[in-house]
């Protein structure tokens, strides 16, 4: 048995979704389909929540955008009358629900954690019915689970959950065991979990490849496959270096450092279940379903020079804390972090020296940090100062640190083009290696890095 993840790019509309109904029905027997929501419909859900605390005459609009939307996929991906009113039953107790959820918010003026979690998995709930159905209307012997229903525990933190690994694999395998059978094409909403005291809670958004990979986990399935729009990891993100090529095999390592700073090829979470579980991870590009893609697994022969990728995010600020001496002084890196912790900011890195502690927050919590430090009485530091336009590049290849010369190497391209770098972070992991440059210098840093490893 298989667990598929299908995502939200090969969910764009109704031709694409046709070629995926094309795929399941012919190849997914007796496997695990866990799904993103259609392309664009989280993101109108959650900035629905917005809008109908405004106003509530705007909760009619976001229903109708959402019933349009999926409208004009099931419009194409299923000609059967019968089924079409079925499902547009089904579809309606779906939506008056969201929309009674939508003026809750409006009525209580008030978006709880809980509310908005719940709000954001609609999307999931509306493509597991319609794939479900779409693929019986093509004689497939299909069913949906909700996640909730199968089982998915999670830890109970709203937007940012984990799940609870071995009650989930218990309540899985349990119903597995009673429903699943070799004919059966099984469809999960994947991106929420539900909580032991019965809260629902999403894992994040793209949180749907950790869910694919909890299921695969859980039900110790052979393989996970990761269907997507794109052919897999490469060598460089495409816009900035056109001829980048594919990686063929990563390490989990390797996959969880690229997941991190990457294009968004996965959730930085995905690899953390099944790497536990041994399972390889099978990236496939819907378009292309006979290509190799990227296969995410545990041997796999080092590159020749070591370095497999050369990635980067925007999505850092620094917050810079000088105070004399603060390599020596104890308690005090604790008395900055613990007022960011209470706040809900995620720190992403810390660099220390003797004069200056640098925390690498994302771009949106920089200045909520900021306000929070600033908060701290008695003020225990010199001065605290806020640093945006930086942009974080690392290169990725396990054996890095281990290997003589390629920081060196690394390094040297980088002056090479006349870059400097501004702060350097040589993690705890032995699979990336990263540093903050200018972000106005980020297109040169990423060319030169790129040519050093795989051009010459
Ligand atoms: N639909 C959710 C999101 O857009 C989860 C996912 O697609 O993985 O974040
Ligand atoms: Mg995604």
């Amino acid at each position: 048995m298989k667990v598929i993840k299908i995502g939200g790019g090969c969910l764009k509309d109704g031709p694409a979704a046709n070629v995926i109904i094309d795929l399941i029905t012919r190849r997914g027997k007796g496997d695990i389909f866990v799904l993103s929501a259609f392309y664009g419909v989280t993101d109108i859900l959650i900035s629905g929540i917005d809008l109908a605390l405004s106003d509530e005459e705007n909760i009619p609009d976001i229903i109708s955008r959402l019933k349009g939307l999926h409208h004009t996929i099931i419009k194409e991906l299923i000609n059967d009358n019968t089924v079409k009113k079925q499902l547009s039953k089904s579809l309606g107790d779906i939506y008056a629900k969201l929309e009674r959820y939508y003026y809750g918010i409006s009525f209580t003026r008030e978006a709880t954690a809980r509310m908005q979690d719940m709000i954001a998995t609609f999307g999931e709930r509306i493509s597991a019915v319609i794939l479900s159905k779409a693929v019986a209307a093509r004689g497939g012997d299909s069913q949906y689970v909700l996640p909730e229903d199968l089982g998915m525990i999670s830890d109970g933190k709203f937007m940012d959950a984990s799940a609870l690994m071995e009650k989930t694999g218990e309540n899985i395998q349990a119903w597995l065991g009673r429903h699943m059978t070799p004919e059966k094409i099984l469809f999960v909403p994947g991106f929420y979990g539900i909580s032991e005291s019965g809260e629902i809670t999403t894992f994040g958004r793209g949180g749907s490849d950790y869910s694919a990979a909890v299921v695969a986990a859980g039900s110790g399935a052979d393989a996970l496959e990761i269907w997507k729009d794109t052919e897999g990891f490469m060598t460089a993100d495409p816009d900035n270096i056109p001829h980048c090529r594919l990686i063929p095999k990563l390490t989990y390592e390797e996959a969880a450092e690229l997941a991190y700073t990457g294009a968004g090829i996965l959730h930085p979470r995905t690899v953390e279940p099944v790497k536990n579980a041994g399972i390889d991870i099978a990236i496939k590009n819907t378009y292309n379903p006979d290509a190799p893609g990227s296969l995410i697994t545990r041997e796999v022969p080092r590159a020749e020079n070591i370095i497999k990728s050369v990635s980067y995010t925007t999505d850092v600020a620094i917050l810079k804390i000088y105070a004399p001496g603060v390599g020596a002084r104890f308690g005090f890196l604790s008395s900055i972090l613990a007022p960011l912790g209470r706040a809900g900011i995620n720190v992403k890195s810390v660099v220390t020296s003797q004069t200056c502690i640098s925390l690498i927050l994302s771009r949106k919590d920089i200045h909520a940090g900021h306000e929070a430090v600033q908060a701290i009485r008695p003020v225990p530091f010199r001065k605290a100062v806020v640093v945006t336009d930086v942009a974080l590049v690392s290169i990725v290849g396990e054996g890095l640190h281990t290997n003589r010369g390629i920081a060196a190497k690394c390094f040297s391209a980088v002056s090479g083009a006349d870059v400097n770098i501004e702060m350097i972070s040589s993690g705890t992991s032995n699979a990336a290696l990263y540093f903050l440059v200018k972000e106005k210098r980020l297109d040169d840093t990423i060319q030169a890095l790129h040519k050093i490893f795989f051009d010459s």
